[in-house]
């Protein structure tokens, strides 16, 4: 799993808006991120669904992961979401690249 978060520190948290401009993250200890959280899930995730268009394995992961997410609510409302303000939805195109990088030993 190490070769996997040091891969997303490097291609994600580089370009995240919550990091600086070293790519350090800046969440305080108050907060939490999806990314870090559940990465063992999403890759997981991402090679069960590894011939699955992104859009559904997008829908996946809500149905999976977002599910057991404190965020959201029992309605299936996540307000970081809406808010364009969680990491993992946000940069998920980006997330599934970098693993399948990695698989491929490109990174
Ligand atoms: S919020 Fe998540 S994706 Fe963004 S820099 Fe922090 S750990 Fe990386
Ligand atoms: S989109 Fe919301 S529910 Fe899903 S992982 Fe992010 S914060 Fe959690």
């Amino acid at each position: 799993m190490n070769n996997y978060l040091k891969a997303v520190k490097e291609n994600v948290c580089s370009i995240c808006v919550d990091s600086n401009d070293k790519g350090i993250c800046t969440l305080n200890s108050n907060e939490s991120c999806a990314v870090e959280i559940y990465l063992p899930q999403i890759v997981e995730l991402i090679h069960k669904n590894e011939n699955e268009k992104l859009s559904d394995i997008q829908k996946k992961l809500k149905e999976t992961i977002c599910v057991e997410c404190e965020t959201q609510s029992e309605s299936g409302v996540c307000y970081l979401r809406e808010d364009a303000n969680c990491s993992l939805d946000r940069y998920f195109s980006l997330i599934v690249e970098t693993i399948n990088r990695v698989d491929n030993g490109l990174t």
